[in-house]
């Protein structure tokens, strides 16, 4: 292990310039620490960064819409003042039916499905609202004697029970529902069944049928509350520009970053974590480390299993990590005619989910190893409301595609070109004549998403949100308040509570528990 040289010493070095990390940074510069940012890749973002995919295209690599980040931290690090501009606000979801017209999720339905829309809608707000102070607090650590946890536990309650007797129930018995079984109580209509469950599996490793499905409905409905209007955003210059803009306010506040900067090494002196060592040999001295990558990243990898006691070693080991999402990237030299769609439509969030049968199919195949015969997908065609991602008159179509084994029966190297022709295959069943249009493709599958990000698994969220990863233990028990088994050692990454999005909770809470706790 390198000695540490005084030379080169800082309070907190976070490492990773994803959004996260950039937020962490910020508010720990803000509160007077002295922070540096080792980012590995050449540019920041991490997963929600824009950047070239063919000639003259650019697109959001990983995430493409915002709608997670809570409005109170947009406005407390005065984004607006850092360059970040919107391209669109408010988009609609509209869902893509084969064969048939294409609907505005929540519009155009049988006057029974409208009046359970709208009573579901409404109950569905009132429990994520109950749920935003358990999403954007610091999870209370259990069975202390410490007045902040007992509080905490006691605050969570209270907002549950405020809830009254009839939501309570309703909550706690849907809590631990599937998303199949509860649209399947309230709805008729196939298709909008289908559109109201993908927002419960997208990024997951679930199906509809599988249980913990409104737990992760509820979740993201309680972050798209927190978020304010819970509508859904398009940064001007995509989402690499969001985080253009907090590595503004980060460097405005006196933070310091570095690209092409990947960390080899935590560097452990008298068990304390000291600083880090970096891939080209360089070490730099900090009293404390604050890491945005995965868990597994960070303690197998970065720290290494011989500082960690064995049970917090294999509970890392067994975090489920591995990611089905993959991402498809078109670039056109023309705007795609999808049937029945108006501009406005296509400028918003377009969704192939046509029934709750549909999806849970389309995931069967990836228990098996095996990428989805009929995949369901996210698709956005960003140049609608920002031109300038593509050359003049061209086109980028963006889709999340699910689901793509990361570890798949025949490899990637032999599925990925069959696959790529599935989606566009489906795609073009929608939008006819895609394939004339199209002068490059990328097509980034977990394994691609994995390597591109350094997310161990290629996981969304760094590690799956479910029950047993969930809150109080997520990532696991001993390190769920961000602070880990090390002293001086935080993580501050979608692998934290509450998960992955772009929602940069994790990154405030983390700084926070560094300044209050006065390590650095
Ligand atoms: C295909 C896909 C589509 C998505 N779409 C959406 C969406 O539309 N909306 C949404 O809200 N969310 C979406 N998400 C989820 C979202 O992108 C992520 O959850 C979020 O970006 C994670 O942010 P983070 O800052 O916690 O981590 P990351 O973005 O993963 O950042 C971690 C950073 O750490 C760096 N790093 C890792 N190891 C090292 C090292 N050794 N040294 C230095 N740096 C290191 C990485 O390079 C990376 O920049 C999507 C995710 C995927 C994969």
């Amino acid at each position: 292990m390198p000695t540490l040289g005084a030379q080169s010493r800082v309070d907190c070095i976070v490492i990773g310039g994803g959004h996260n990390g950039l937020v962490c940074a910020a508010m720990l510069a803000r509160g007077g620490r002295s922070v540096l940012v080792l980012e590995a890749a050449a540019g920041l973002g991490g997963a929600a960064l824009t950047r070239e995919f063919a000639p003259g295209y650019q697109v959001s690599a990983g995430a493409h819409l915002l709608h997670l980040m809570p409005a109170d931290l947009l406005s407390d690090l005065n984004l607006s003042t850092q360059g970040l501009e919107w391209a669109a606000q408010g988009l609609p979801t509209t869902a893509l039916i084969a064969g048939g017209a294409p609907f505005v999720v929540g519009q155009g339905l049988s006057a029974a499905d409208a009046a359970a829309y709208t009573l579901y809608t409404a109950r569905m707000r009132r429990f994520a609202a109950a749920l935003v102070p358990i999403l954007s607090k610091v999870p209370p650590r259990l069975g202390t004697d410490a007045w902040a946890d007992r509080l905490s536990l006691l605050r969570l309650g209270w907002q549950i029970r405020k809830l009254g007797r009839r939501d309570m129930r309703e909550l706690l018995r849907i809590g631990g529902m599937n998303v199949y079984d509860l649209l399947q109580e309230n709805f008729d209509s196939p298709a909008l069944k289908g559109a109201l469950a993908f927002d419960a599996v997208l990024g997951t490793n679930f199906g509809p049928r599988s249980p913990g499905t409104v737990l992760t409905l509820l979740y993201r409905l309680a972050a798209e509350s927190a978020a304010g209007s819970g509508a859904l955003s398009q940064p001007k210059g995509g989402l690499g520009a969001l985080c253009n803009a907090l590595a503004k306010a980060a460097t405005a506040a006196g933070a310091t970053i570095r690209t092409s900067a990947p960390v080899a090494r935590i560097v452990v002196e008298a068990d304390r974590a000291a600083g880090v060592v970096l891939e080209s040999g360089e070490v730099i001295a900090a009293r404390t480390v604050i890491s945005s990558a995965d868990p597994k990243t960070t303690f197998l990898q970065l720290l290494g299993a011989r500082y960690l006691d064995a049970g917090f070693v294999r509970r890392v080991r067994h975090i489920r990590s591995r990611g089905l999402s993959a991402k498809l990237h078109l670039a056109l030299n023309q705007a795609p005619q999808f049937q029945g769609l108006d501009a406005n439509s296509l400028g918003g969030r377009l969704l192939v989910a046509p029934s709750l049968q549909h999806i849970e199919h389309a995931y069967n195949h990836a228990k098996y190893g095996e990428y989805s015969a009929a995949p369901i997908m996210e698709i956005t065609v960003p140049t609608i409301n920002d031109p300038a991602l593509a050359p003049a008159g061209g086109h980028v179509l963006s889709a999340i595609v699910q689901y793509a084994p990361y570890t798949l029966k025949e490899g990637w190297h032999d599925g990925r070109q069959l696959f790529e022709k599935l989606c566009v295959d489906m795609i073009e069943s929608f939008a006819p004549g895609l394939r004339s249009s199209i002068v490059g493709t990328e097509l980034l599958t977990p394994v691609d998403i994995e390597r591109e990000f350094r997310i161990n698994g290629g996981h969304w969220h760094h590690g799956e949100l479910a029950f047993d990863q969930f809150f109080m233990v997520r990532p696991v028990p001993g390190a769920a308040q961000h602070r880990t088994p090390l002293d001086g050692l935080y993580l501050c990454g979608a692998g934290c509570h509450p998960g992955g999005g772009v929602i940069g909770i994790a990154g405030r809470n983390a700084a926070r528990q560094v300044l209050t706790q006065g390590a650095a």
